[in-house]
């Protein structure tokens, strides 16, 4: 039988059913304000698995999956500033309930499209407010909660068990993970909301014996998994990131109000990284299933990727290792099509079937082994079995893999024509004529359609969208893919570097302006383009084709800046490296005054808009003096390439360009180099639109986080401050 991590245990744990034949698992659903990411379809695949995993080997499987519409929105809402999805909406006159269902719909079409089979119920927060009361007022009266001006909290020092789940059970941590809301009422910080009441002009909220309000989020999860699944249930599964707060608050609700452990096992996957940190909507690198129609990539290849990885481990997307999750689904398919066309004659094979599922279900069933499984079903794929044996085994398999392996058209819907013209191909071949036969299933694959001959006939499979859309151009995925020219000698006199992301028109108006001023100069262009969606790519691929100087690599999603730039840098060969920005025009020739400033062998970075600071926490312009700085701006930032070889290149935890440049001035500085600016440089600034088209709230959240990394890492370094150097 299956064996899991739980969470709670710290264990391998068999799954040993409470109720004979049964089991009951509860999922954390989504958030329906937003599109689900594929890191959440990841946490609903692992369930999924599991489930699959379970019914196959006889179990029926009672699933409960709830739909958050309520509490949790709140929450990130205030948290996060408002959010524009819900801003938009309501500015279109739709209620919250109907951008709810919009949602719900959309990820009920999602789960559908990843083979994900259906819970039994999917419970919306908003529908269960009387069961959470009950839940709440329970607890009052126990006194595990208590009630401050229509606000109810659970008081931790009463459920001594808290923090059993997470391990959060140190005070310190448990304070540093709720400083969110530093709320004066509670007793004790570590205490949580299970009722808030509601504020002035607030619209969702209900009756309650303590005034109008509205729930907190993890009361919602104790009250639809008790009353959908009873007082003690078998699983409960989640994302790593519900482990603390939502399912130790959970517990302690949960558990004070039956009296007992309610759960048995807690299974937890681990994230979905892009570009190697989480996946999140906040840090701008989620994706969703439409993004990969664009591609013309099928949502299962999505489900085949997430089997390469145990669910335990951290899986970085990248969308090269999607196309080839989808080659080898392809692939896979195919061979199943090749055995189901074959005649070779099958009886007694029983055995072999009952063999290998059984080699199968022990890969399964340790802790769902899926890469293992894969690799066993790619080993039975190889064997010398019957092709017929082979198919029965890859339907059981299939069962828990739940890839459509068997699901390859059979050119049932093919237009009549297709049909007319396979039967005269088939006809041409009996006559011997292969050369005609050959032209005719070439001109059907142009079409779409893969001939398959077999003894019984020929099998027409319509090829998948992915298959027909030809990769347009060369991408790159990260900049770990891309190799470094750092150790390279110099090949030019300069390299001018810039990443573009949109916005065509200042991407041609300052790429056209560094060719104008760079001239006869031995230098060389490079463009990253950084996930462009508008005419940006087409523009650059012309421009390279005409001018041998520009060369543009292109990255199959947006990056973030530190990772986009560094491509730039790596792949640089000018003996000196400006970067411009793209809301950046060369109003004049800034290429000689740049090298005889860095000529200075004390100077790292040069370039026209320099900053300062006396205490690292504010930065002012350098006020039009030409001098050392503490901070090069990245409009135009210019140094020499073989100091990336001690100075290294920029940090990639930067996503959002802001302080990024600041950042790496330091990394300068460090090394004991200065950074000198002549604001005398002729270099136009024009609207900078990565910054104006964000709202307020999302421009301040970005550079906060950017801001922590800097602080971090130099919060202390006064000593590197320009105003403590000896003067030069
Ligand atoms: P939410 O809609 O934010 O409540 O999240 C739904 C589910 O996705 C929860 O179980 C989360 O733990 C999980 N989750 C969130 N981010 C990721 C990620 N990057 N990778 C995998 N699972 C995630
Ligand atoms: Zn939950």
């Amino acid at each position: 039988m299956l064996s899991v991590y739980n969470t709670l245990t710290k264990n391998l744990d068999e799954v040993a059913p409470i109720e004979p034949d049964v089991i009951k698992m509860y999922s954390c659903g989504p958030t329906v304000y937003r599109d689900a990411h594929i890191g959440n379809l990841r946490s609903y695949l692992m369930a999924d698995w599991i489930r699959r995993a379970l019914e196959f080997q006889g179990l029926e499987v009672r699933h409960i999956k709830n739909i958050t519409d309520v509490g949790h929105m709140r929450q990130e809402v205030l948290e996060q500033g408002e959010d524009k999805v819900i801003a938009a909406a309501l500015a279109e006159g739709k209620t919250p309930a109907e951008i709810a269902q919009f949602y719900t719909d959309r990820f009920l079409a999602d789960e559908a499209s990843l083979n994900i089979i259906r819970a039994m119920e999917f419970p919306k927060a908003t529908d269960h407010v009387a069961e959470m009361l009950e839940i709440v007022e329970d607890l009052v009266a126990k006194g595990t909660a208590y009630v401050v001006e229509g606000n109810v909290y659970f008081a931790v020092s009463e459920f001594p068990e808290y923090g059993k789940l997470s391990g959060n059970i140190h005070e310190a941590e448990l304070l540093e993970a709720v400083r969110v809301d530093a709320d004066p009422n509670k007793r004790d910080p570590r205490d949580f909301t299970l009722w808030k009441s509601a504020e002035e002009g607030r619209e969702i909220k209900w009756p309650s014996p303590w005034g109008e309000g509205f729930p907190g989020w993890h009361i919602e999860c104790s009250a639809m998994s008790i009353k959908y699944l009873g007082r003690r249930f078998d699983i409960h599964t989640g994302g790593v990131d519900n482990i603390f707060p939502h399912h130790e608050g959970e517990i302690g609700q949960s558990e004070a109000y039956v009296g007992e452990p309610v759960v048995n096992t807690w299974v937890h996957g681990q994230h979905l990284l892009a570009d190697g940190v989480k996946m999140a909507k906040s840090t701008g690198n989620s994706f969703i299933l439409s993004d990969f129609e664009n591609q013309g990539l099928e949502p299962l290849a999505f489900r085949y990727l997430c089997m390469t990885a145990r669910y335990r481990t951290r899986l970085n997307f990248t969308f090269t290792a999607l196309k080839a999750a989808q080659r080898g689904l392809q692939r896979l398919r195919n061979r199943v099509r090749e055995w189901s066309v074959s005649l070779q004659s099958t009886s007694n094979d029983g055995s072999a079937v009952e063999e290998w599922t059984g080699k199968f279900l022990d890969r399964v069933n340790d802790n769902l082994d899926l890469p293992g499984a894969l690799a066993l079903t790619w080993e039975m794929a190889r064997c010398d079995l019957p092709g017929q044996t082979k198919l029965k085994i890859a339907r059981q398999f299939d069962h828990v893999l739940g890839l459509d392996l068997d699901a390859a058209g059979d050119g049932r819907d093919a237009p009549d024509d297709v049909a007319s013209r396979i039967d005269e191909r088939a006809a041409l071949r009996k006559t011997g004529d292969y050369i005609q036969a050959d032209r005719i299933r070439g001109q059907l694959a142009e079409e779409g359609y893969d001939l398959q001959d077999g003894r019984d006939g020929t099998k027409v499979r319509v090829k998948a969208q992915w298959e027909m859309t030809e990769q347009q151009r060369d991408t790159v995925s990260s900049s770990a893919e891309v190799p470094s020219l750092i150790d390279m000698d110099d090949a030019f006199d300069f390299t001018i570097a810039v990443v573009a992301n949109n916005y065509v028109g200042d991407v041609q108006r300052c790429v056209e302006s560094a060719l104008k001023w760079v001239g006869d100069r031995s230098a060389e262009v490079i463009v990253v383009d950084n996930g462009s969606t508008d005419g940006t790519p087409d523009w650059l691929d012309e421009l390279a084709d005409a001018q041998p100087a520009v060369r543009a690599i292109h990255a199959d999603h947006t990056l973030g800046e530190g990772a986009a730039k560094n491509i730039a840098l790596k792949q640089s060969l000018g003996k000196t490296i400006v970067m411009l920005d793209t809301s950046v025009e060369l109003g004049g020739d800034i290429f000689d005054r740049i090298g005889e400033m860095l000529d200075d062998p004390n100077t790292g970075v040069a370039g026209p808009f320099g900053l300062r600071t006396d205490d690292l926490h504010h930065f002012h312009d350098g006020e039009g003096e030409t001098g050392e700085m503490d901070a090069m701006q990245a409009y135009c930032f210019a140094f020499r390439r073989n100091r990336l070889r001690d100075v290294g290149l920029m940090r990639e935890s930067f996503r959002f360009y802001r302080n990024l440049d600041i950042d790496y001035s330091f990394h300068f500085k460090d090394k004991g180099y200065r950074v000198y600016s002549d604001q005398s440089l002729p270099v136009i600034l024009h609207e900078h639109r990565v910054w104006s088209d964000l709202a307020e709230g999302e421009r301040d959240e970005l550079s906060r986080k950017n801001y922590g990394r800097f602080l971090d890492k130099w919060g202390e370094r006064t000593d590197l401050l320009a105003s403590n150097q000896p003067i030069t």
